[in-house]
């Protein structure tokens, strides 16, 4: 997956490079910097001292050593002085120079600290924001995996509203589907509805499309001739149920005009894997494969539910997880990293591969 968001250490990835956030003289410190050099040993200090220094916003590059990396990307991130001293240009640049020196040594995989955000004291939030649009900007035109490893979780916050309104949406349709009646529950459990098995199995049969596509079909008749057009006769309307996820993914690239490039990179997913969904028609994604290619695509809920339906899957509002994806769908918000940034932040599954 092009870009993931992690909780870990840093020195533990097993990636093609790791990046430092380093100070101008390259020569140590302490935070994650101290924690690179005492697991990578010595020699990578030596090397560091024939590097003469690093200007903020620029990196450098040298060998893992000890490390189960092949090169550590040495940067230096502004330290922050309220926002007014060009900090976020700078640490854009960070971000953008690693990554160019990596595609310099064909690295393939990349893992990022939050940079400045600790004794540089840039805002957390703020830094993974940065983290991220930065990383996704150069992944738009380049093939690598991106990692940005988060290390202390209490410290990571999504931004205070936007938490907040989650956290309500979710409580609100939470408690919705938890606060049955005994009994009721206990006839659920005697006789599974189709909702349950939805939640739990693959769905065969598909009645809610036939019904939404009924009244298009209806409609057609009276229906001035652009809309009949456009209008599903019942003949493509059967085609489409017996449709599977692969052939309705590249249906609806095609309705809305993407490339399948711009839509991958969208989804946050990489190449390979839908080389495989395309080559493969009966292909079942996992349930975030499926749901970032309907965000990738802005499907409306119905229709993500239908894309869900296609894989075995459904919405439920006993999930926490799905909750938060309707919230995001609900309010026409289809920043995949954007998501992903509250999923992580209550500690769900990330959308993509
Ligand atoms: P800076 O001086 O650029 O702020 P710091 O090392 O103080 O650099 O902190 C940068 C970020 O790295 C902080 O968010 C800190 O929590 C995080 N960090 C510290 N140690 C590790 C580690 N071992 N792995 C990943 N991240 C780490």
């Amino acid at each position: 997956m092009p870009i993931q968001i992690v909780r870990n250490d840093i020195t533990k990835m097993k990636v093609d490079a790791i990046v430092n956030a380093a100070n101008n003289s390259l020569l140590g410190g302490g935070g994650v910097d101290g924690a690179i050099h005492k697991a990578a040993g010595p020699k990578l200090l030596a090397e560091c001292r024939t590097l003469g220094g690093c200007e903020t916003g620029d990196a450098k590059i040298t060998r893992g050593y000890r490390l189960p990396c092949r090169y550590v990307i040495h940067t230096v991130g502004p330290v922050w002085q309220g926002g007014g001293s060009g900090e976020r240009e700078k640490l854009i640049s960070c971000y953008k120079r690693s990554l160019e020196l990596a595609k310099s040594k064909r690295c393939e995989t990349v893992a990022f600290p939050l940079i400045s955000s600790g004794v540089y004291g840039y805002p957390k939030d703020e830094a993974l924001n940065v983290a991220v649009g930065a990383v996704s900007e150069f992944l738009a035109d380049n093939d690598m995996t991106v990692y940005i490893v988060i290390f202390d979780r209490a410290a990571y916050q999504i931004g205070e509203k936007l938490f907040k309104d989650i956290k309500e949406y979710i409580d609100d349709r939470y408690a919705d589907e938890h606060s049955d009646s005994v009994s009721e529950r206990l006839r659920r459990m005697n006789a599974p509805s189709v909702h349950t098995l939805r939640e739990n199995g693959p769905v065969f049969g598909a009645a809610p499309m036939a019904a939404d596509y009924a009244p298009a079909a209806k409609a057609a008749p009276q229906a001035s001739p652009k809309a009949a057009a456009k209008a599903i006769s019942l003949d493509d309307a059967l085609k489409q149920l017996d449709e599977s996820f692969s052939e309705m993914l590249l249906r609806k690239i095609d309705e809305r005009g993407m490339t399948d490039a711009q839509c991958y990179k969208k989804a946050n997913i990489d190449r390979k894997l839908f080389s495989k969904i395309r080559s493969d028609r009966h292909y079942k994604p996992s349930k975030p494969t499926a749901i970032a290619f309907a965000i990738a695509l802005e499907l409306s809920l119905s229709e993500t539910k239908e894309m869900l339906e296609k894989a075995g899957f459904a919405l439920s509002h006993s999930s926490k997880f799905d909750i938060i994806i309707e919230y995001f769908i609900e309010r026409g918000n289809y920043n995949i990293f954007e998501i992903n940034e509250a999923l992580f932040a209550f500690d769900q599954a990330l959308l993509g591969a």
